[in-house]
């Protein structure tokens, strides 16, 4: 069975003080709760190490939402995962389409960055998705793919084990428009056999790597998308914000695991 998690990208929201409130919050209606989901608070750079403290002794993991390839040198403003991981971050997000579009971020960074996440122990969470003219222009599954594929390039199956997708469509994050839950998991299969084709042997890995959904998760849609079968999670910006919203998408994912415990 894959792994359901649900993991909250605070963007660039939240002091050190704001995110030690939520972060608390959280840890406090999670701690001792049996059932769930794996749940990932992904700060800015700023609340890591606060965020990994308020959280501490719940079962909630922390991630970063960018890092840098290099294990050290002059790269001004960059942060490498090494002093991700000297934080207690174990998760980080890897060309989320803010980066892909703001920051100048391509296949070949996204693929790079994959690399040194896998090599120093980070989980990675890849985020592929296509845009709004793509999707109008019938170029989703394409894009997708070729996203997908350029990230997992010369790289290990044994490497890979620890892989997350998130399938984010650009159109989707932070405008409320959310895809249809039919239509997430169509193209998260196309995604899924990607990976099965992206190298011999890779089938089994395909398989168990978690895909989530991200674009406008709340916690009414939370439900259906969660009940499609190759939904394994969320990516969830704005609505990961409000501790109620967040709590409520993650009892989405302790019934997702209900529901497929039911049916091992
Ligand atoms: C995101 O930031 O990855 C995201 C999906 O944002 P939102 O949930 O606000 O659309």
């Amino acid at each position: 069975m894959r792994k359901t998690i649900i993991a909250g990208n605070w963007k660039m929201n939240n002091t050190r003080k704001e995110a030690r409130e939520l972060a608390s919050e959280l840890a406090k209606a999670l701690k001792g709760k049996s059932g769930l989901p794996e749940v990932v608070l992904c700060p800015p750079f700023t609340s890591l190490a606060d965020t990994v403290d308020a959280v501490k002794g719940a079962p909630v993991a922390v991630g970063a939402q960018n890092m840098d390839y290099h294990d050290s040198g002059a790269y001004t403003g960059e942060i490498s995962p090494q002093m991700l991981l000297e934080l207690g971050v174990t998760y980080v997000l890897i060309g989320h389409s803010e980066r892909r579009q703001l920051f100048g971020e391509t296949n070949q960074t996204v693929n790079l960055k994959l690399k040194a996440a896998l090599k120093q122990g980070l989980i990675p969470i890849v985020c592929v998705g296509e845009t709004l003219d793509e999707r109008e222009n019938n170029l989703t599954d394409a894009v997708v793919s070729r996203q997908t594929a350029a990230a997992l390039e010369n790289i290990d199956l044994e490497a890979l084990k620890p892989l997350v997708v998130a399938y984010e469509p650009v159109w989707a994050i932070g405008t409320g428009k959310v895809c249809e839950s039919a239509e997430a998991n169509r193209v998260i299969a196309i995604i899924r056999n990607t990976i099965a084709n992206c190298k011999p042997g890779a089938a089994n890995l395909a398989e168990q790597t978690p895909i989530l959904y991200g674009g406008s998760v709340n916690a009414k849609n939370s439900v259906e998308l969660l009940t499609q079968p190759q939904i394994d999670g969320g990516l969830v910006g704005g609505a990961s914000l409000k501790v109620d919203e967040f709590l409520s998408i993650i009892e989405a994912g302790q019934k997702r695991l209900v529901a497929l415990g039911a049916r091992a």
